[in-house]
């Protein structure tokens, strides 16, 4: 992703519809090794508006991570179609952090920077670090990285690196989070914790796209889509209800 000021945030200004933000249309994505063919991601279609966590289930293997990383433009689709707040984007991969903020599965945290530095990374690359020392520090307070800040990533644990990058995903209060199973390495209560700051991102009005294969989580969500071989499919609410009850 880029920090190039986007010709997206003039688009905010007239959006077609008040709160979507995110949206794509018949998503496909094949990748070929040799002879083999695996559809990660087959005629998919989804939406996610300000202020909504939207939590994208399915067991491992099912296109979870591949369908975030052609949202974020780091993967080109085969097919189909995405739109920024109602207008057609030829490459999300040139919305800045302030737009489109992501928590990769595999972190993607700079070996050499502090934790501090990392988080304060996307506020440097846009250079407005004045205004935003304040909100790094809070997110490092609620993450429960403060007394971590200065030591690098080698250096904390997964589930802090993972916290960590959920921190720089944030401090730009971008108008999308995706998050690639941002509880993935957090224990219960750091579970909780994580839930907590997406919780308030959404309520900040942060459209949230949230992948989990963990299905307890989606009490936390407004709406789920469960992908399965790549394919969305419906959640029926008595399973959400049932599943939630675990956390
Ligand atoms: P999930 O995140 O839900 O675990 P992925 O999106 O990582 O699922 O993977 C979806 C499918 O695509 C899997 O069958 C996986 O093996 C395959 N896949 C993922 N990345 C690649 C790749 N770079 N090359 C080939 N196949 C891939
Ligand atoms: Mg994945």
């Amino acid at each position: 992703m880029s920090d190039t000021p986007v010709s997206a945030a003039d688009a905010v200004a007239t959006p077609s519809r008040a709160t979507r933000i995110l949206e794509a249309s018949s998503l496909s994505k094949t990748y070929r090794r040799g002879p083999e063919n695996v559809r990660a991601v087959a005629d998919v279609s989804l939406s996610v508006d300000a202020g909504e966590i939207v939590a994208l289930v399915g067991p491992s293997g099912s296109g979870k991570t591949t369908l975030l990383s052609v949202l974020a433009g780091w993967e080109h689709a085969d097919a189909g179609e995405i739109s920024w707040t109602g207008h057609p984007m030829a490459d999300p991969g040139t919305l800045g952090w302030g737009d489109m903020a992501i928590v990769p599965q595999t972190l993607g945290l700079v070996e050499e920077l502090s934790v501090r530095e990392n988080v304060e990374l996307p506020l440097r690359l846009g250079d407005t670090i004045d205004w935003g020392e304040a909100r790094v520090e809070t997110l490092l307070d609620e993450l429960g990285l403060t007394r971590l800040a200065e030591r690098l990533p080698a250096e904390i644990s997964l589930g802090e690196q993972q916290r960590t990058a959920l921190a720089r995903a944030l401090v730009h209060s971008p108008s999308v989070l995706m998050a690639d199973e941002p509880t993935g390495h957090q224990d219960v209560e750091w579970t909780r914790g994580v839930l907590r700051v997406i919780e308030d991102a959404a309520a900040d009005g942060i459209a949230c796209l949230i992948a989990t294969h963990h299905l307890a989580l989606v009490r936390y969500a407004h709406r789920v889509l469960r992908i399965e071989d790549g394919r969305l499919a419906a959640v029926a609410p008595e399973e959400v209800v049932a599943a939630g009850d675990e956390l």
